[in-house]
């Protein structure tokens, strides 16, 4: 009879953007346990059969603004009061993303690893999944016995990642080895954008983790571009191999894989077309394949902006598009002036520029109010308007339109649009696969893609292309 191991299961998962305006309460936090946290990703791991489960809970909220220290505080001390019922363990499976900045705390990950290895003590074996847009700090590493990351981007391979997780802890455990990480902090800031996976050099990069996972007493591999928006110590590319128990190979491969990312440093580039977003709507009006994706990517909702900043509504109008939908924009009076005046009602708003006041104000606008939306409590969630040939999303809360079932809850189906503007910066699958054509606009907000722009006070200097070019061995 194999041995039956006792993991707990939790994790909590913030991506913090600095530059946004916005701050992540603990009501932002969605809360998930039982099949939501003990899902099929968990369930179905070969040898599963063979764990006792002791499932805390998962944490996760849209990404934004750092976390305040009160709602950090509270997650992690409920975290830690699951644990310590929980025990005795033999592992630990963390689910985190990497690049979660706690107000007066710092980076959150380096701090809840140190709290849950207090709990469990030294003997218990802990994995960490994270997101490959993770700025990792030596503290997680050291804190961790076992880590991966995911491999894409647009992220496929979330269920991936986390079984993968869970079968190097069991792995470990089988075999009953301690192993050891390996961390090399790459000094490349890279926009996730300049980033994506199935595009070189990242593609050939992160065709080396797997080479690299070959070699026989390597558990696993990864790679991580960082959150270019989160202006932290930690904020970098990086690199982490874990070994079964031979630091020194770890260390060496891992060496070997940073020094291939340095490499390449000035090949990273934005995989698709880019225009100032005038152009992008030029383009787009002139293009015959239709509906054009125009990602506002400096208001990018995904990478933490405040999703509220109406620049492109106003270029679309001031050039006059025909046939195209802005989905979406956060505005909560616009919807609740919307909603009061009723469908079919014209009615005077100053759309958006309420969360972001760095980067423009309001816009106003005389718009027909073309659809009330209830969300499924019951409340109206959208209010669609429409301006001339422009139609818009309100929404009452920042809002997620990553494909394009999403989009056609607004009641408009983009499929029918010229041009659909979203707050992404590359789009996410359902999108990407089915967009005819894709123009990412480089414009204004917290996570502008013009990095050089930002106002960073806290990064490591130097880095690569900040600093221009340098002298660095890993
Ligand atoms: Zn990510």
């Amino acid at each position: 009879m194999p041995r039956r191991f006792r993991i707990a299961i939790g994790g909590i998962r913030h991506e913090a953007n600095t530059f946004s305006p916005i701050r992540t309460g603990y009501g932002d936090f969605h809360i998930f346990r039982g099949r939501e946290l003990l899902d099929e990703a968990v369930l179905g791991v070969d040898g599963a059969d063979q764990v006792d489960c002791a499932p805390l809970f998962g944490a996760s909220a849209l990404p934004s603004g750092p976390v305040t220290r009160e709602a950090y505080l509270q997650l992690k001390d409920e975290l830690l009061a699951g644990l310590r019922d929980a025990l005795p363990v033999d592992g630990v499976y963390l689910d985190l993303h990497g690049a979660m900045e706690v107000e007066g705390v710092g980076d959150g990950e380096s701090d809840l690893i140190a709290s849950v290895r207090a709990v469990v003590g030294t003997g218990p074996l802990i994995s960490v999944s994270l997101d490959l847009h993770g700025n990792i700090s030596p503290e997680l590493v050291d804190g961790s016995d076992v880590l991966t990351a995911l491999r894409t981007a647009p992220h496929r391979d979330g269920d991936e990642t986390r079984s993968r997780a869970l079968a190097n802890l069991l792995r470990a455990l089988g075999r009953g080895v301690r192993p050891a990480a390996a961390l090399v902090k790459v000094p490349l800031l890279l926009p996730g954008e300049a980033a994506m996976t199935d595009v070189e050099p990242a593609r050939s990069l992160y065709a080396r983790l797997l080479e690299i996972e070959r070699t026989p007493a390597i558990i696993d591999a990864s790679l991580l571009v960082g959150c270019a928006w989160t202006d932290g110590p930690f904020t970098s590319a990086s690199v982490i191999v874990v070994a079964e128990e031979d630091a020194e190979l770890a260390r060496r491969q891992a060496v070997s894989l940073a020094r291939d990312v340095w490499e390449k440093r000035a090949e990273f580039s934005f995989g698709q077309e880019t225009a100032t977003i005038d152009g992008a709507i030029r383009a787009a009006m002139g293009s015959p394949a239709a509906p054009v994706y125009i990602s506002d990517s400096g208001d990018n909702v995904t990478a933490g902006a405040a999703g509220d900043l109406p620049v492109a509504i106003g270029r679309l109008l001031v050039l006059g598009a025909q046939g195209a939908l802005v989905a979406g924009l956060r505005d909560p009076e616009s919807v609740r002036m919307c909603a009061a005046a009723g469908e079919g009602s014209d009615v005077d708003l100053a759309v958006g520029g309420k969360l972001d006041r760095a980067h423009g104000g309001p816009l106003p606008l005389r718009a027909r109010v073309t659809g009330l939306i209830q969300d499924p409590g019951g409340r109206i969630g959208m209010a669609t308007v429409q301006v001339r040939g422009v139609t818009v999303v309100l929404t009452v809360d920042r809002r997620l339109f990553l494909d394009r079932a999403s989009i056609a809850a607004s009641g408009v189906n983009p499929g029918d649009q010229r041009i659909v503007v979203v707050k992404q910066g590359y789009l996410f699958p359902d999108l990407a696969d089915h967009a005819p054509r894709a123009i990412m606009a480089l414009t204004p907000g917290a996570s502008d893609l013009r990095i050089e722009n930002l106002p960073y006070e806290h990064i490591r200097r130097p880095i690569y292309p900040l600093d221009g070019e340098f002298q660095w061995e890993p």
